[in-house]
């Protein structure tokens, strides 16, 4: 069953700060943190991450098919800071990334990511979080949307949406 923790919540200006993250990065992925008080549902922190993708691709693209366009990897520094704040003060509760042009879902290679292996029977996530997943389109960010680990189902469940962005408007 999904965990029984109120849903975040995130408010406008943090989607604002993620999209505009998202943006900044296409058509590579972006990754982040959403950081909230202890105790407390709401996300009031985005603290962008470092897509290390693209080096580790280029150092050892066999075991790195993937280059940052369809995929992320957070470096030592930002797994570090995710792992001590999770006993802290200021938890991280959902790590964030965005997927150009092909839609916000949880990914096969987003399940792996999050358990560290392969899903299976014993497969436990890595972290204690939430993820979001950014529709980043060339000109805009379509939706995002936020995915909960079920232990019953032993995978990723959809379970909030969050509305996107206009286009820029056109000249
Ligand atoms: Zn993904």
């Amino acid at each position: 069953m999904l965990s029984d923790a109120p849903l975040p919540s995130v408010p406008p200006h943090v989607l604002g700060a993620i999209y505009a993250h998202a943006r900044e990065t296409y058509p590579d992925e972006c990754c982040g943190f959403l950081i909230a008080p202890q105790g407390s549902p709401v996300i009031d922190e985005a603290r962008p991450c470092v897509n290390e993708q693209n080096r580790y691709h280029a150092r050892d693209p066999e075991r790195f098919p993937r280059t940052a366009r369809e995929a992320y990897y957070l470096g030592g520094k930002d797994l570090r800071f995710l792992l001590e704040s999770v006993s802290g003060e200021r938890p991280v509760k959902i790590i964030y990334h965005s997927h150009p042009d092909v839609g916000a879902y949880f990914s096969a290679e987003d399940t792996r990511a999050a358990l560290g292996r392969e899903p299976d029977d014993n497969a436990e996530p890595l972290y204690p979080v939430d993820h979001i997943v950014i529709d980043a389109q060339s000109d805009h960010v379509a939706e995002a949307k936020l995915f909960r680990w079920d232990d019953g189902q032993r995978s990723f469940m959809h379970v909030d949406t969050y509305a996107g962005e206009r286009s820029a408007p056109s000249q």
